[in-house]
């Protein structure tokens, strides 16, 4: 495969940018190799700057559920900017954005847009603290909520793929009120809950993890985080930032029936542009300025041009539920063929899967935790994500990242998919 244009992008880009990249993993060190630079894509399809197509299986990291270049999102965004692309003041469609998150998600009762899901977690845990008037508070080792300093204590994704969960630069004191518990894992939880009595603002987590890979959450952990706390007077905050709008119409909280206090969105409710909220209990979220004094602002929060592509894109995932039973038939066939293969050949490697999310783990552990994601041969994957590459498939280029699925993917596609990950499976080991 040809991607000499992306070398030669990628060499002058080390020159005036760190690592060459505006977000770490893009720079494909965990797989080895040189970055392909995409300058298109289109429906299941990416391309890169040397003329290379690929199925995609990332699709903006979780963002595009409906392929590349929608035309409908297309349409709203060359009416939006007609008008101008911003005014740093109040529009209508922020309403109707506002309108339409809590109608689908019941647990959202009021909602704050930001730029992104960093954004949103941060605000998040400032509210939490504003209203329990209390500074710690949990999350769990290898979930990633951006990175906002009091979150890159044990975080995964591209974190843990640089081998730096914890960064250099967040001071000692932030990490301090930052305590952190293995996913899945409720006894400990409640240890660290009653060495901290009457100290923890809030409790964070991924409800299905993607930033470890694709992690499922244990029968009852939900349940029980959410009883613990309620008994502790904890605002349990659910980041759906990845799940949700994607694992069901109201996310990963309407697919397992919890309940959070404070739900993190990003990603899908841009469509595409940058885009963050968070949302929950109105006596919580009444805390926030100007009605409250927990105070957090911004000069492009609630975009009109953002608000235009989200705008379109939820009213179309509301108004279409059989988008969310395609993505779930697409799941379990793409994962159904990876099975097979990796039967066929003799191998025992993992595969988690929820809806539209999966990782091919390559352990013969069960990964339900950090340290289970670890035990994977990275090596290995960095080959096979190689050879599916040269084979025209575009994947998430880390283990500790789970794939998004798109409406845009046919059977075609996802059989071609099953072909390449059998033959790479062969090439790379
Ligand atoms: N929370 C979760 C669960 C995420 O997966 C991410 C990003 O991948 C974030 C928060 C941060 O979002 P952003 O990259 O938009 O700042």
């Amino acid at each position: 495969m040809n991607i000499s244009t992306s070398q030669g992008l990628f060499e002058k880009a080390q020159k005036f940018i760190p690592g060459g990249v505006n977000s770490p993993v893009r720079a494909f060190r965990a797989v080895g190799g040189s970055p392909v630079f995409i300058k298109s894509a289109k429906g299941p399809y990416v391309y890169d700057e040397d003329g290379n197509e690929y199925i995609e299986l990332i699709n903006s990291w979780g963002p595009m559920i409906l392929g590349h270049a929608n035309e409908l999102i297309q349409e709203a965004v060359s009416d939006a900017i007609q008008h101008s692309f911003s005014f740093g003041a109040p529009t209508r469609r922020e309403v109707e954005m506002a309108e339409l998150i809590v109608s689908m998600m019941p647990s959202v009762e009021k909602v704050r847009m930001v730029n992104s899901g960093t954004e949103a977690t941060m605000s998040a845990i400032r509210v939490a603290r504003g209203f329990t008037g209390r500074d710690k508070i949990i999350k769990f080792e290898g979930c990633y909520h951006g990175h906002g300093d009091s979150f890159l204590i044990a975080a995964g994704s591209g974190a843990v793929t640089f081998g730096t969960p914890d960064s250099p630069g967040v001071t000692k004191g932030v990490a301090n009120d930052t305590l952190t518990a293995p996913y899945n894992d409720l006894a400990a939880v409640q240890q660290l809950v009653d060495a901290n009595k009457n100290h923890i603002a809030a409790l964070i987590l991924e409800p299905v993890v993607g930033n470890m890979g694709c992690v499922l959450p244990a029968a009852g952990f939900l349940e029980g985080l959410r009883k613990i706390c309620d008994e502790e007077g904890i605002v349990l905050i659910f980041d759906e930032v990845m799940t949700g709008f994607r694992l069901s119409k109201g996310g990963a909280q309407q697919r397992f029936g919890i309940t959070p206090d404070l739900t993190t969105l990003g990603k899908i409710i841009g469509g595409g542009m940058p885009v963050g909220a968070y949302g929950g209990k109105a006596e919580i979220m009444n805390w926030v300025s100007p009605l409250g004094p927990v105070y957090q602002a911004g000069t492009l929060s609630g975009n009109p041009i953002a608000m235009a592509a989200g705008l379109t894109m939820l009213n179309y995932l509301n108004d279409h539920p059989e988008v969310y039973s395609q993505l779930e038939t697409s799941g379990h066939r793409l994962t159904s063929g990876f099975s097979n293969s990796i039967a066929k050949l003799g191998l025992d490697y993992t595969i988690n899967h929820i809806g539209s999310m999966y990782t091919l783990f390559f352990t013969d552990q069960q990964v339900t935790d950090f340290p289970s994601a670890k035990s994977s041969d990275l090596v290995l994957f960095g080959k096979y994500f190689h050879e599916m590459l040269n084979r025209g498939i575009y994947m998430g280029p880390s283990q500790f990242e789970s794939m998004f699925l798109s409406t845009a993917l046919t059977d075609a596609h996802i059989d071609r998919v099953i072909e390449a990950n059998e033959e790479s499976l062969k090439a790379a080991l």
